[in-house]
């Protein structure tokens, strides 16, 4: 295989880590993830990954329960990095190097991020999985994996969800709905399609950032969307 992309920052959902519609973590899950990120690594891809929260808490949610929503939004922040453990562990089970790093200072759970270290890991081959998001409150993962991608300097960031890519409606909820191989950023805007927050959206576009969305939750996808097998929707200028 020839990877169409040499550096790629991977947003995973925390919910990805569990079973279908469950919370938490599902270990089995969390390997069979791992196995797939060391087969595009054996590739000669560098991988940045981050990951959400959702599975554990979100500070949305909490802030609607009537918690404070800063201390909410920590919590959540605090369940991104629960969850990238849990995959760094995981990574490294099956003998692939991983580093996690933390927007929020906590050593020794994590080394502090800054752009230069996560680089230099994905140079030594380690798989870097930066927590915390952006490590302020108010932002989504979304808008995290957007700024570390365009921090690390990655070809794309490859959106992994539980559908096969854009539509032009949900395709739970509408039959008609069909699929986009390609979309504009500001097309998205347009046509008022969820695909992620519009503070990431726009961060992708200002930066020439591409987003790739596809369903990560077939195993293959990953080293298909690496392969170029055009699989997915692509989000560019054009
Ligand atoms: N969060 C935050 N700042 C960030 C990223 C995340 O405060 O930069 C908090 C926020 O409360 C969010 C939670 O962490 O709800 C979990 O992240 P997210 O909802 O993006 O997780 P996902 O839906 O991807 O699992």
């Amino acid at each position: 295989m020839k990877p169409i992309y040499h550096r790629i920052l991977l947003k995973l959902s925390g919910e990805s880590l569990a079973v279908e519609g469950g919370t938490g973590i599902n270990f089995d899950r969390t390997v069979e993830y791992a196995h797939q990120i060391k087969e595009i690594v054996d590739a000669g891809v560098q991988v940045a990954i981050v990951i959400g929260g959702g599975n554990i808490f979100r500070g949305l949610k909490g802030a609607a329960q009537g918690f404070e929503r800063v201390k909410g939004d920590q919590m959540g922040m605090l369940a991104t990095v629960i969850n990238s453990l849990a995959l760094c562990s995981a990574l490294e089970s099956i003998g692939q190097p991983a580093q996690v790093l933390t927007a929020i200072s906590m050593v020794p759970i994590g080394e502090h991020y800054s752009k230069w270290r996560a680089i230099e890991a994905l140079e030594q081959g380690k798989v870097v999985i930066m927590s915390c998001g952006t490590g302020s409150p108010y932002f989504t993962t979304d808008t995290g994996s957007a700024l570390r991608g365009i921090e690390v300097e990655a070809d794309v960031m490859l959106k992994g969800t539980r559908v096969d890519g854009i539509y032009t409606a949900d395709p739970e909820k509408d039959p008609t709905a069909t699929k986009f191989d390609r979309i504009t950023y500001d097309e998205i805007y347009e046509r008022g399609l969820k695909v992620m927050d519009m503070t990431a959206t726009i961060m992708c576009k200002e930066n020439g950032l591409p987003i790739h969305v596809f369903n990560m939750d077939v195993v293959g996808n990953l080293r298909r969307v690496i392969a170029g097998e055009g699989i997915g929707t692509v989000v560019n200028t054009q």
